[in-house]
């Protein structure tokens, strides 16, 4: 049986992020993968979506080319083109990744694991043994238990798809839902977003939320609210929605479920080793990514924390360094995660919405700074896409707790932000800082009215 210093459970941006650094401290490490290097965020999540994001937002740019001048007319879009430059593209990262792997002296080991013990793990016919296992297995997307479901397909089918589809069902309020529905749309497909209940995006700050809806439906998307379905047919070659108040919604080519994620913890046998998992089958950790089993750690989706690559990656990254570089109170500290929602118009957000900060210091104590704008990129175009730009403060001293933006460039300016909001940034900060003009990130420094915060603003 071989033996190494830590084993680790899957190959996406934990797993790979783990073995790397414990592999570069001369650890001996195995890791084992059952699909393809690199995990969700390469092969079916962000890497494919933020193509297929910039190609949509070339396709805008285009349009917007002509209001500077351009004799510019937009051409026939070739989507099976597209995804064939991306999945090459993909094939060169998953080669990448074996490579780097290598140069940390880290075996791979392809197939799926199953835990024997708490210090053992089969893949197929082998054992495997180490004292040290880390669980990065992440999630897959769920679909609903209706008749007709499988007709549908996930955000994995959707990076499947050779032609672009005419008319689209998206169903869910998610970043993934509105995230396709905005490229989708802006690529010229016909899009439908259903949305259970009436909100997308429920955990970010309300003023954002209302912005993206109200963009999304100006910029053609329909958005259909308390809608949940009972089945899916197929209807003369397209597919038809029944709902469960008994509306129909016909004619679609492809219908994407994006109503959420479920950890993929279910074949690793961790009952038989004892390792505690929540209701909805994610690992409990604690902040040094144990779980109650010693020895055994997770990172990741697989937590059920902030489910983004970065922070998988900064988790399990901290977690190598204290287990095989002697740094010993090394975890990563979940507050003020930065994070962007590739919309149309792009989301960047970091710290507490205005709601959190209500709840937590008490309306007496919250300050809200706001600013609607037309970025002047859209000088020459009424219908371009607004911004608004919003940071919570509290206390006198004017902490800034949450800084939150809608609009052109909010992607790239949020990490900046970020590092200041870190790092115990005040208003006064913000105000001390010279803005760099003409840009739309200048506006964040130079807010001047404020208002107080809404008592109940969820
Ligand atoms: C459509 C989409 C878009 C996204 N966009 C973004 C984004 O823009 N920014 C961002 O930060 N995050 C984004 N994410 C989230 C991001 O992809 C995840 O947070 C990240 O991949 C989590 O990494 P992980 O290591 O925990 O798991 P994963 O990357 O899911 O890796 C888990 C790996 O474990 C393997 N595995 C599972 N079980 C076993 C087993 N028993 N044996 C062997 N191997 C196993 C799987 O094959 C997989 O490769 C997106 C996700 C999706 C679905």
């Amino acid at each position: 049986m071989s033996q190494y210093d830590l084993i680790v459970i899957g190959g996406g941006s934990g797993g790979v992020a783990t073995a790397n650094r414990a592999g570069s401290y001369g650890a001996r490490v195995a890791l084992i993968e059952k699909g393809r290097m690199g995990g969700t965020c390469v092969n079916v999540g962000c890497v494919p979506k933020k193509i297929m994001w910039t190609a949509a937002s070339l396709h805008a740019a285009v349009t917007e080319a002509k209001n500077y001048g351009f004799d510019t007319h937009l051409g026939e879009f070739h989507w099976s083109k597209l995804k064939a430059q991306r999945d090459s593209y993909i094939q060169r990262l998953n080669a990448g990744y074996e490579r780097g792997l290598d140069g940390n002296n880290v075996e791979v080991i392809k197939g799926d694991a199953v835990f024997e013990s708490h210090n053992t793990v089969r893949v197929g016919d082998n054992t495997y043994q180490s004292t040290r296992i880390l669980v990065a297995t992440g999630g897959y997307p769920l679909v609903p238990a209706i008749p007709g479901a499988q007709l549908g397909i996930t955000s994995d089918g959707f990076f499947e798809l050779e032609q672009q589809p005419k008319k689209v069902a998206v169903i869910g309020a998610g970043y993934i839902a509105v995230e396709f529905s905005g490229l989708l749309n802006a690529l010229g497909s016909q899009v439908s977003l259903f949305l259970r209940k009436t909100e997308v995006l429920r955990h970010f700050d309300h003023s954002i939320r209302s912005v993206l809806m109200s963009e999304m439906e100006r910029d053609g998307v329909q958005i259909i609210k308390n809608t949940a379905f009972k089945e899916i047919i197929e209807d003369n070659k397209t597919l038809l929605l029944k709902s469960n108040n008994g509306d129909e919604y016909s004619g679609f080519d492809q219908v994407i479920w994006a109503i959420g994620r479920t950890p993929n913890t279910q074949t690793l046998n961790l009952d038989n080793v004892g390792v505690e998992t929540t209701e909805s089958g994610h690992i409990t950790v604690n902040k040094y990514q144990e779980t109650n089993v010693p020895g055994i750690f997770a990172v990741g989706d697989i937590t059920g924390h902030h489910e983004l690559t970065p922070v998988a990656i900064a988790a399990g990254r901290r977690l190598a360094d204290r287990l095989f570089n002697g740094q010993e109170d090394r975890h990563l500290n979940y507050e003020n995660i930065p994070t962007v929602i590739f919309s149309h118009p792009p989301i960047g957000t970091v710290g507490i919405t205005e709601h959190e900060a209500v709840t937590k210091f008490g309306a007496h104590n919250v300050k809200v700074y706001e600013s609607s704008f037309k970025p002047m990129h859209f000088a020459f175009n009424s219908n371009g896409a607004k911004c608004l730009m919003k940071l919570i403060v509290t206390g006198p001293e004017e902490k800034v707790v949450g800084c939150h933006g809608i609009g052109l460039g909010m992607d790239e300016m949020m990490q900046g932000f970020a590092v200041a909001v870190r790092m115990g940034a005040t208003k006064k900060d913000f105000d001390d800082t010279v803005a760099i003009h003409p840009t739309v990130a200048e506006e964040m420094v130079t807010m001047k009215i404020s208002r107080a915060a809404i008592p109940s603003s969820n």
